[in-house]
């Protein structure tokens, strides 16, 4: 099986694509092209899914220094969220301040211009999550 060509030309973390093993059903963020627990069994075996977009809260941590380049507003809250389809990943949570989050939140990926690059033009596209509900944070 070829490697479907858009894992190669757009970076997963642009659209949120993961890979799932045919052999024990894992799913991988960012894709792999091998399971890790499969090894050579899942070779030719991996699906390529896009993931629901939302999730939960695990834990989060609320960043004051940002680096130089960094592009956003400080401070930013950084969580671990555990996606509906069982993947773990790391993001900014935007559109709330900390008082309003908390383990359990229900968040969901939305994708937002994340800064432009003045002598090539390049624009930064990145996942970020903003709360779904309102849902009172359990703390
Ligand atoms: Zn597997």
């Amino acid at each position: 099986m070829a490697i479907p060509r858009f894992w190669r030309e757009t970076p997963s973390r642009y659209n949120l694509f993961a890979s799932k093993c045919g052999n024990c059903g894992e799913v991988h963020f960012p894709p792999r092209f091998v399971c890790p627990s499969c090894h050579r069994k899942s070779i030719g075996r991996m699906e390529s899914i896009k993931l629901c977009g939302t999730g939960k809260i695990l834990s989060y941590s609320v960043v004051h220094d940002a680096p130089e380049d960094f592009e956003m507003q400080k401070p930013y809250i950084i969580a671990i969220i555990e996606m509906k389809d069982g993947v773990r990943l790391t993001a900014p949570i935007i559109d709330c301040d900390e008082p309003d989050i908390g383990i359990g939140t229900e968040v969901e990926a939305t994708f937002r211009k994340l800064g432009e690059e003045g002598k090539a033009g390049v624009i930064h596209y990145g996942y970020k999550f903003r709360r779904m509900n309102r849902t009172p944070p359990e703390k």
